[in-house]
């Protein structure tokens, strides 16, 4: 976003390359520089090219900025074992934070920030109400993904949306969500989150085993060709994630299990970087 005092970035993305290219298009494209990057959670592929833009403010949640300084330096080592690419990227700590929400004013463009946990407990959205534009991050995506994060946290924060006026929806990862069709995608949302939570909540009532493997995608009302067929494995990893929460609040279960299958999911979702 382009305002009097410079460029505003909403997230970077994973790859050193990848924020460069972004760079060079705005100070050799538009002949401005990034003065402000706001970070909308901790993952990779949101948060690791802030160190591309010395000098700017970086803002994020309170909660980023905690997860960035423990969790965040193991993955930065890890990433850097892996490709040689990551080599040059130094963690950036975001330098303004905020809690509950945030209204930045830069240059005459006003950015609303809001928490909205549910995809991971620090995901925040930007609105920019003039422009009626929701920067939704990856509490909008093809479907929701709450594996890092919380199922109903998410169900609070897909129906806060509802109540919030914009024209159009950028999404964390998918296409632009153009006028009208924004509170259809958001209920359809909601509908799959609520379905998925009754089919795991009555086949484990059943007794049934091997869930991922039972409730299909399209039981729960989403396609499985969204997102290049990776909603397939997204939905599974969900599953898994709220078997292992309800064997959690179950005593005598047997949650060792289910945490190893959500320790593996984990790992699966540090190298896909959702
Ligand atoms: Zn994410």
């Amino acid at each position: 976003m382009l305002t009097d005092d410079g460029a505003v970035l909403i997230d970077t993305l994973l790859y050193p390359e990848e924020t460069m290219r972004i760079r060079r298009y705005v100070e050799e494209g538009l002949s401005s520089r990034v003065n402000y990057v706001i970070i909308t959670h901790f993952h990779a592929d949101h948060s690791t090219g802030a160190c591309f833009f010395p000098g700017a403010q970086v803002i994020a949640h309170k909660r980023c900025r905690e997860i960035l300084d423990q969790r965040g330096r193991e993955s930065l080592r890890q990433l850097k074992e892996a490709a040689a690419e990551f080599e040059p990227v130094e963690l950036v700590l975001p330098n303004i934070t905020f809690e509950r929400e945030m209204t930045l004013e830069i240059g005459a463009t006003k950015f609303h920030l809001r928490e909205s946990p549910g995809h991971s407990p620090d995901s925040i959205t930007c609105l920019l109400e003039e422009e009626e534009v929701l920067f939704a991050a990856d509490t909008v995506m093809p479907i929701p993904y709450f594996v890092d994060g919380s199922f109903s946290d998410f169900v609070g924060s897909l129906t806060r949306l509802l109540e919030v006026e914009y024209e159009n929806i950028v999404q964390g990862h998918g296409d632009i969500i153009l006028r009208g069709e924004a509170p259809e995608k958001i209920k359809s949302d909601l509908e799959y989150l609520r379905k998925v939570n009754e089919a795991v909540k009555s086949a484990l009532e059943k007794g049934l085993e091997d869930l991922d493997n039972q409730i299909s995608l399209a039981a729960c009302g989403k396609s499985h060709v969204l997102l290049n067929g990776v909603v397939e494995q997204l939905h599974q990893h969900n599953i898994r994630a709220l078997v292992k929460q309800y064997r959690d609040e179950t005593p005598g279960s047997p949650a060792g299990q289910a945490s190893d299958e959500v320790e593996r999911s984990y790992t699966w979702h540090q190298k896909k970087l959702i």
